[in-house]
C-alpha cells in the first residue's frame, strides 16, 4: 500500500458523455435484464436509500426482510418515507425461510412491496430469492433485491426471477470501484416512483435520474460525475466481461467450496453451508477460548482479510473473505495457513 502512487490518479481524462448508456447496458447484460439500469454517484448504500426513498408514499405497505443491519437500514427509510413497513427479522446471522415470509403475507393484508437482501457479506449467509421471488410473482408483489454483494458470486437473473428493482455495487464479487452504484428498475417499479409528488432536486430521487437522464437520451449525466469512478467502472467490467461472467460465478462457488471443506480440516465448523451459504465469504464460529479480539488485531490476519462478522449473532464469527480477487485458490490456500497458525497461537 504505502508504494502506490496515488498520483496517477490525479488529472484523469474526463469520461465521455457517451460512455454513460454502454456502461448501463453492460450492467443490464450482467443482471439478465430489460430494465431501465440507472447510476447513483456514490457507495451502494446511498442507492439503497434512494431506491427507499423514491419507493416510500404513506400508501405504501412493504414487507421488509432484515438479514443484516443493511434490511434494518432499509426499513428504516421506508418508515420515514411514511410507509407501512412489517419486519420480518430472521434468526440473527441465519438467513430467512421462505415459510416466516409466506406466514407474513398470509397474515397481513395488501403488501405492495417485499424487499431482502440476496446475499449477505456480513454474515456469509444467501436468503432464498427464488423461492421468495415466486411468490412476489404469485401475488403480485413488487420484488426489491440488494444485490450488492452477490452480483458476480451468484446469478442475479432479473427479468427470469421478476425483480423489480435490484441495486448493485461493483466492489465486492465484480472487483470494481467503490464509489458508484447501480439499479435496475422495472415498469412496474417505475409506475409506482414516477408520480407527481415524487421526491425531486436530490441524489436520492430516481424520478430524477428519469427525467433528467433516461427521458434526455441517456447522454451526459447531471453534475460533474466523478471521472475515476467511471474509468474504473468501466476497467472491472471489461475484465469481468473478459473473464466471463460464467467463469467468474464459477470460480465463486469453487472457492467457496474450498473454503468449507478446509475449514473443517482445521477442526472448524462453517455456520452456514449448502444452499443456506453463500459463495462470498465463509464464515467460521471461532472456538471456545479464542477471542475475537486478539485474533483479529494480528498484523497477518488483517492482511488476508480475516475479519469479524457485522451485526447481531455474528460477535463470535470469522469471516474469511473470498470475494471478488480473493475468489481465488491460492490466496485462499494463503488466508487458511495465516488462520491455522493464529490459532494455533491462540491456543497456546
Ligand atoms: C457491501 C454491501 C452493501 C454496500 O455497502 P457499502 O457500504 O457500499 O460497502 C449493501 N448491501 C450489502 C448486502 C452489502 O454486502
Amino acid at each position: 500500500m504505502s508504494r502506490f502512487d496515488a498520483t496517477v490518479l490525479l488529472d484523469p481524462p474526463a469520461f465521455p458523455a457517451s460512455g454513460y448508456a454502454p456502461l448501463a447496458d453492460r450492467i443490464a447484460r450482467l443482471l439478465e435484464t430489460r430494465n431501465d439500469v440507472l447510476f447513483v454517484q456514490a457507495e451502494a448504500v446511498v442507492a439503497l436509500e434512494a431506491v427507499a426513498t423514491s419507493l416510500a408514499t404513506p400508501a405504501l405497505k412493504a414487507l421488509n426482510i432484515v438479514t443484516s443491519p443493511y434490511g434494518t437500514l432499509f426499513g428504516g427509510w421506508l418508515r420515514r418515507g411514511g410507509a407501512t413497513v412489517t419486519d420480518l427479522v430472521a434468526e440473527p446471522a441465519r438467513p430467512v425461510t421462505v415459510e416466516a415470509v409466506e406466514a407474513v403475507l398470509d397474515a397481513a393484508e395488501g403488501i405492495d412491496v417485499i424487499a431482502l437482501v440476496h446475499a449477505e457479506s456480513a454474515s456469509g449467509i444467501l436468503n432464498p430469492l427464488e423461492a421468495i421471488a415466486k411468490r412476489a410473482k404469485e401475488r403480485g408483489i413488487l420484488l426489491v433485491v440488494d444485490a450488492v454483494a452477490s452480483v458476480g458470486g451468484h446469478p442475479v437473473a432479473v427479468d427470469a426471477l421478476g425483480i423489480d428493482i435490484a441495486v448493485i455495487g461493483p466492489q465486492k464479487a465484480l472487483a470494481g470501484p467503490a464509489g458508484i452504484s447501480a439499479v435496475s428498475v422495472s415498469k412496474r417499479a417505475w409506475a409506482l416512483i414516477d408520480r407527481p409528488d415524487a421526491p425531486v432536486n436530490s441524489v436520492l430521487s430516481l424520478a430524477d435520474q428519469k427525467r433528467d437522464w433516461l427521458d434526455k437520451g441517456r447522454g451526459a449525466l447531471p453534475g460533474t460525475p466523478p471521472p475515476l469512478e467511471f474509468h474504473a467502472l468501466k476497467a472491472a467490467l471489461d475484465r469481468i466481461e473478459a473473464e466471463g461472467l460464467e467463469t467468474v460465478l464459477r470460480r465463486h462457488a469453487r472457492t467457496a467450496a474450498q473454503a468449507r471443506a478446509a475449514v473443517s480440516d482445521l477442526g472448524l465448523t462453517a455456520f452456514e453451508a449448502g444452499e443456506r451459504a453463500s459463495n462470498l465469504v465463509t464464515t467460521v464460529v471461532l472456538p471456545e477460548g479464542v477471542e475475537p479480539d486478539s485474533l483479529l488485531v494480528l498484523e497477518e490476519v488483517i492482511r488476508v482479510e480475516l475479519t469479524a462478522g457485522v451485526g447481531p449473532g455474528s460477535e463470535r464469527l470469522l469471516r474469511i473473505n473470498h470475494t471478488g480477487r480473493r475468489a481465488d485458490e491460492k490466496t485462499l490456500r494463503e488466508t487458511l495457513a495465516v488462520l491455522a497458525k493464529a490459532l494455533g497461537q491462540a491456543r497456546a
